[in-house]
């Protein structure tokens, strides 16, 4: 995929040729429900493949000695257009941002960055890197890979304008037939996880969020090669997420 410019010698142009290096398969068939940030869901795993083009050992020589990468990708399943003001989704998608106060989707370039964890390289066969922790949906188009250096960009103190903590986690339930579902499978565990994880995110609009009645409305988030059905309850006055089965994705996202 080329993003139409040229790049005269000059370097006076105004657009710039960018080639994937490589693309994602990841354990987000779908943009739904995935974690607005990295990190959120640390059992979401991912493979970066790069491209024949640069899929030569010698250029990931010592990455394995770092345990995180930053990923520069493209929002491919986002639209060219944007517009100069969002709704942040954590502010319920009332406030409005400038779009470059924000992570949004919907941005100029389509850009995005993400800090992922490097759980190996293998190199057998090309150049394949597995991740984990990601929040990139299937298919991304991956740009560039640097290490992660905590000593230049690990500021814990820095402001954080109107994200600044993380989002509140939900509680999560199971209910007989999903932990059933979640037995018969090989990666029963590490696939409870991630639901977990991804559930506990909250991944039900902001709009619902705010309607009354929300607890009659079932949510689907497709996970792995698995459709995972649920539903917001109360419990002990708490909100939470509750898992009320777990099935065979039967078509593709
Ligand atoms: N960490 C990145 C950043 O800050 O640039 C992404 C933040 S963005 C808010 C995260 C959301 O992007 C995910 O929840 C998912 O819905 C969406 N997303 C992930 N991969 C995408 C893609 N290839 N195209 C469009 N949207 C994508």
């Amino acid at each position: 995929m080329m993003i139409d410019c040229d790049f005269p010698a000059a370097e006076t142009s105004d657009t710039f040729t960018l080639t994937p290096i490589g693309r994602i398969a990841s354990d987000y068939p779908d943009k739904f429900g995935i974690p607005r940030q990295p990190g959120l869901a640390s059992a979401a795993r991912a493979t970066l493949t790069l491209a024949p083009a640069f899929a030569d050992p010698l250029t990931v020589r010592g990455l394995d000695a770092f345990s995180h990468l930053w990923l520069t990708f493209v929002f491919h399943q986002s639209p060219t257009r944007w517009t100069p003001l969002v709704r942040p989704p954590r502010l319920g998608g009332n406030a409005k941002h400038g779009v470059f106060a924000t992570r949004s989707t919907h941005r100029p370039n389509r850009l995005g960055l993400s800090l992922v964890e490097l759980v190996k390289i293998d190199t057998h066969h090309g150049v394949t890197l597995h991740l984990r922790g990601h929040d990139l949906v299937d298919g991304t188009p991956v740009l560039d890979i640097k290490p992660y250096l905590a000593w230049a960009e690990a500021l814990p103190a820095a402001r954080s304008g109107f994200a600044p903590t993380p989002p509140p986690s939900l509680p999560v339930t199971f209910s007989a037939a999903a932990e059933a579902a979640l037995l018969m499978r090989h990666d029963g565990d590490s696939l409870r996880e991630l639901i977990r994880q991804v559930l506990a995110q909250d991944p039900r609009p902001a709009y619902h969020k705010n309607a009354q009645n929300t607890s009659e409305r079932r949510y689907g988030v497709r996970l792995r090669d698995v459709d995972v059905r649920c539903y917001p309850i109360t419990t002990n006055g708490l909100d939470a997420m509750h898992v009320e089965d777990i099935v065979v994705a039967s078509s593709p996202a």
